[in-house]
């Protein structure tokens, strides 16, 4: 019997009460003991971790991170520059990111090539080292188009996606799908019609197809999960019978209600657009992107408050795969998040890094908690979290991680060079007018960010 005891922590259990001071006990991949049991319970040849001044809480679970996208930039990119088996060695290199910055679970909700589902079987099977991963396949839409508007294909692949255009093509998808390995059903219930980019994304589907989708998928035992911008679409999934709500945000009150009744639960994966707020400047982002960004956060606020105080359960999710949240960096963010703008406590918001996005990963009740029985995902973080978040950002400050009680290397990665043909090439989208030139005027990005993700 394998045993580890993790001696003088501050433990952060992750079901949001306080912390409390004491060990815990490793035995078999599970927690078998914490506190004074821990340590009379453990036998004299435990391995011992000595955790004094650091906080030991469960491995972060990240609901929204794409690991086939490698820090992209556009979605031309992912669609014309990547091959299959590449972007699956890419992404097992980038996994091991991930474990450096104390994630142990993420949800991938799409991929390019499908090809996570390979790198999740890889990670099982321990040929590579990474987080716990559950996957989608291909993003399902319609032949209206996703986020990526008219650069998605009227049938068939394209990157990420997969367009179905009736409903026969609907069924055999989703069974297509779940029979090479598919945990959750991604659709992207909302997209952009460039015409009509004004009215922000749309809702692409009716309800019978939304329905029937969640039907398929329901009957073979796998969840649905849905990027939804906008209330229609919002209320249209939850009503449908979706699992998970990606974005949710803009909800009225009848989305809302539709989101409280059924409780689905919603990553609103807003990382991204705080990153741009807070850092925009620093990539030379106008103010008005900056303001744009951030209202898509604040016009949430009362949304998402009323969800969470109702019972809503929120996950955090990165949206990582792009350039805005490299891998490795900002996965603890969306915790920031939820304290800054949702009126959470950091214990609250670790609850809902932790516990409940176990859920992403169909795994409540098992891991995202420091309890006796639960898997042994643990870190050691120094000093005190649930009083500064932003402690997790550095992975200086993480020194152990584990995943079912094995701990992981967390030494430095190899350097990492240039791939050839792997990036788009751009000479960048600032213009080189004559007043940028010999005037005074700086030029700022300007970055049409609405038809990513
Ligand atoms: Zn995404």
């Amino acid at each position: 019997m394998t045993s580890t005891l993790i001696k003088n922590g501050r433990i952060v259990d992750g079901t949001g009460k306080p912390a409390v001071d004491g060990s815990v006990l490793v035995q078999d991949g599970k927690i078998a003991a914490v506190g004074a049991a821990a340590d009379t319970q453990a036998t004299p040849d435990a391995h011992v971790i000595d955790a004094t001044g650091q906080t030991v809480m469960p491995g972060l679970i990240d609901t929204h991170c794409h690991l086939s996208f490698d820090d992209a930039g556009s979605n031309a990119e992912i669609f014309h520059q990547r091959r299959n088996g590449l972007s699956a060695l890419v992404a097992s290199y980038n996994a091991r990111k991930l474990l450096r910055a104390g994630v142990t679970s993420i949800l991938d909700p799409d991929s390019t090539f499908e090809n996570m589902i390979d790198l999740r079987d890889a990670i099982d099977a321990n040929i590579v080292q990474g987080p716990r991963m559950s996957c989608g396949a291909y993003a399902l839409i319609t032949g209206v188009g996703g986020t990526a508007g008219q650069l998605i294909n009227d049938e068939g692949t394209t990157g990420y996606y997969m367009a179905v255009n009736s409903k026969d093509e609907i069924v055999k998808e989703v069974r297509r799908q779940i029979k090479y390995g598919a945990d959750w059903i991604k659709v992207h219930v909302t997209g952009i019609i460039p015409r009509q980019a004004h009215k922000g994304e749309l809702c692409v589907w009716t309800m019978d197809e939304l329905k029937l989708i969640c039907d398929t998928a329901h009957d073979l035992h796998t969840p649905v999960m849905g990027h939804c911008r906008g209330a229609e679409a919002t209320r249209k999934a939850a009503v449908a019978g979706f699992d998970l709500i990606f974005h949710g945000t803009a909800m009225d009150d009848e989305a809302l209600q539709a989101v409280i009744d059924h409780k689905v639960p919603i990553a609103p994966a807003l990382t991204f657009q705080y990153n741009m707020v807070e850092f925009g400047k620093k990539i030379g982002t106008s103010d008005t992107l900056m303001a744009m960004f951030e209202r898509e956060i604040t016009e949430s606020i009362d949304s998402m408050t009323k969800a969470h105080k109702e019972g809503v359960p929120l996950l955090t999710g990165s949206e990582a795969g792009f350039s805005l949240v490299p891998y490795g960096d900002w996965h603890y963010r969306e915790m920031e998040v939820f304290v800054k703008y949702f009126g959470m406590s950091p214990l609250e918001a670790i609850q809902c890094g932790t516990q409940k996005s176990a859920i992403g990963i169909k795994m409540e009740g098992e891991i995202g908690v420091i309890a006796q029985g639960y898997r042994a995902d643990i870190i050691c973080v120094t000093g005190k979290v649930d009083e500064d978040l932003s402690l997790l950002g550095n992975p200086d400050n993480i020194s152990n991680v584990m995943i079912d009680g094995v701990e992981k290397d967390l030494s430095p990665l190899p350097k990492r060079n240039r791939i050839p043909g792997w990036r788009l090439a751009s000479i960048g989208d600032t213009r080189l007018t004559r007043e940028v030139a010999y005037g005074e005027e700086q030029a700022t990005q300007t970055a049409f960010i609405e038809e990513l993700h």
